[in-house]
This record gives structure tokens, sequence and C-alpha cells, in this order.
């Protein structure tokens, strides 16, 4: 079933979209599963889980981190994480760059913008985002790249709501690319949409989608 499912998301992709498989509260069979129909990416959201399934499957595995990460937990998956997907504070990007360079590594990370009508407590707002950028702090840092930005919509069914949130993301992340990254071809990811809404991410131009239930099918919020 898994496989099915995940060759159905695969041909639903446009071209050059990475797929992040968001296996977070499935077992590890499941990934398993995923891996061996040739699955490589994964992402997690929860450490301890993480490293249960880091130690657990294939080391070819690249392993994002989508969720949100406190900085006391950043050491642990320093060594080996590929991507941190939702870096929302200038001291999480300095815990990030600390622990890289203890374990002589360069982290790529993505900053998470808030874009949706939901409150939510996590993400820079556009204008935090800019003056972020702008007060440069992050250009010291030796040991994390900055390859983009992350942002959820607001959870509706309206369709026309999800959409100008992902185009204004994407203008956004356009604006800042020209502003700030301009000599910087790394940066050039736009991580946003999941199950339910993936799809109009990527005709908004999303380059990375985070793809969970539609592939493992629900959640078991009891196994941890
Ligand atoms: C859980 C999660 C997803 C995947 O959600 P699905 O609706 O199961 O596809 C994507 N992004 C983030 C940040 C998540 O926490």
């Amino acid at each position: 079933m898994i496989s099915q499912n995940l060759n159905k998301v695969k041909a639903s992709l446009h071209e050059g979209v990475c797929l992040v498989a968001v296996s977070k509260f499935h077992p590890v069979e499941s990934l398993r599963e995923a891996y061996d129909a040739g699955q490589r990416v994964f992402g997690e959201s929860h450490v301890q889980e993480l490293m249960v399934k880091y130690e657990a499957l294939p080391k070819d595995i690249e392993w994002h981190f989508i969720g949100h990460l406190q900085t006391n937990k950043v050491k642990y998956i320093a060594p080996f994480i590929s991507l941190i997907h939702a870096v929302d504070t200038v001291k999480l990007l300095n815990e990030i760059d600390r622990q890289a360079q203890k374990v002589g590594r360069v982290i790529d990370c993505l900053l998470q913008m808030h874009i949706a009508q939901e409150e939510t407590k996590y993400g820079f707002t556009p204008d935090e985002l800019t003056e972020m950028l702008e007060a440069g702090e992050w250009k010291s840092l030796t040991n994390v790249r900055i390859t983009g930005l992350m942002c959820m919509a607001t959870n509706t069914d309206d369709e026309t709501q999800i959409h100008k949130e992902f185009r204004y993301a994407h203008e956004t992340f356009e604006a800042v690319k020209q502003r700030f990254f301009a000599d910087a071809p790394h940066f050039k990811e736009l991580s946003m949409g999941m199950s339910g809404d993936y799809m109009i991410a990527q005709e908004e131009h999303s380059t990375m989608v985070r793809v969970g239930s539609m592939i493992f099918g629900a959640r078991n919020y009891s196994m941890n």
C-alpha cells in the first residue's frame, strides 16, 4: 500500500520538485517499505523519534527535520541531518551553526515564514524575515547555509485562499533571493505543500513538498 501511494504521489509531482516523505508517528517498518520502493528523503518532526529511526534504517537516507526544533536538541541531530526546514529564530540559527562547527559540518537550513491566517507561535513574518536578513548577523555564520524558505498555508478548504498564500510566499521568496542571496545559487528551495495542498503549492512554484498521510496513511499518535 505504501509503495503504491508513494508512486501515485511521485507521478503527480512537477519536474524537479523534491518529495519529502513525512514519516512522523509511523513505525520503522513503514519507512522501510518506502525505502524499498526507492524513497530516500524522509521528514521527521520529533528529535527522539528521529534518532531511533536514524539508528534503525540505512545510512543513505537524507533526513529532514520539518518541525519546531528546540535549541537544546540541535546537538543530537547535527551529526547527520541533511536539511532543517523550520528555522524560526536567530538564536536557533546560531545554535545550529555552533553544533555544526563541533562536528565539522555545514548544515543546510530553511527559514520558516509565517503566511497563514492562523495564529501560530512559529515562523518569521515577512517583515521580521526582512529585518533579520538585513541585520546581517547570519552572514558571519560559517557552518550554516540558508538554502531557502519554508511555509505552511492556512488549513482550509478554500483553494483560492491557499493559492493566494502560496503565491505570496513565492513572491516573497523571489524578493528575498534577489535582495539578499543574488550571489548564492544555493538559495533555491521553497518548501511548501502537504498532503492536502501540495498540488496547489506546486502550481505556485514550490520546489519541495512535505507529504505524510497521503503516503503513510493516518498517523497513530499513541505510538511514542
Ligand atoms: C506533519 C507535517 C507535514 C505532513 O502533513 P500531511 O498532511 O500528513 O501530509 C508537513 N509539514 C509539516 C511541517 C508537518 O508537521
